[in-house]
């Protein structure tokens, strides 16, 4: 892809997503685990809109509506962003899909114990998805992975953020050196 349709990360607009990403963690070290304050709260409403969306086109997939709907909002985000080169809005909302992945790990350990309070229907998605690809016995193996790569996501989208930034930086320093 050509590198040059991102726009510039400048020291103020780091700075800036820094703070955001600041505060970010500490309100994901604060809530408890798979449960972001607000936003899961954002990510519960998609999830509740997505079964009877998805439910519209196949009774069967409803099941897996929830999930694709609290998905679906952050991919459509990431890839507008992506399109326009708005760098910083892009990494937010790939940090917002993968943000999503611990929220939908915490449904997944889930499977077995059923301890969740649950919205809608009171039918637990994952309970049901895992009994259905005979995989139930390994809820808690998948969710951990669900989190690992959630967390691997984030931090990946972090790092390229201050990759971005650091090519920019040094691609400002040649162009001076050339006047
Ligand atoms: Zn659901």
């Amino acid at each position: 892809m050509d590198e040059s349709r991102w726009e510039k990360i400048t020291g103020w607009k780091l700075a800036g997503f820094a703070l955001g990403l600041a505060a970010f963690a500490a309100l994901l070290c604060a809530s408890e685990p798979g449960f972001v304050f607000g936003l899961d709260h954002a990510n519960l409403l998609f999830h509740e809109a997505g079964h009877p969306f998805v439910g519209l086109f196949s009774n069967r997939l409803e099941t897996y509506g929830g999930t694709i709907g609290q998905l679906v909002f952050p991919v459509l985000l990431a890839v507008s962003f992506w399109r326009k080169g708005q760098a910083l809005s892009f990494a937010a909302s790939v940090i917002w899909f993968f943000e999503n992945w611990l929220n939908i790990a915490r449904y997944m350990a889930d499977a077995r114990a059923l301890e969740l309070p649950l919205g809608g229907g009171g039918d637990h998605d994952w309970n049901t998805i895992f009994t259905r690809w005979n995989v139930l016995q390994y809820d808690l193996n998948i969710a951990g992975t669900m989190k690992f790569i959630g967390w691997a996501g984030m931090f990946a989208a972090v790092l390229w953020v201050g990759w971005r930034w650091w090519r920019d930086r040094n691609r400002a320093d040649e162009s001076i050196e050339q006047f």
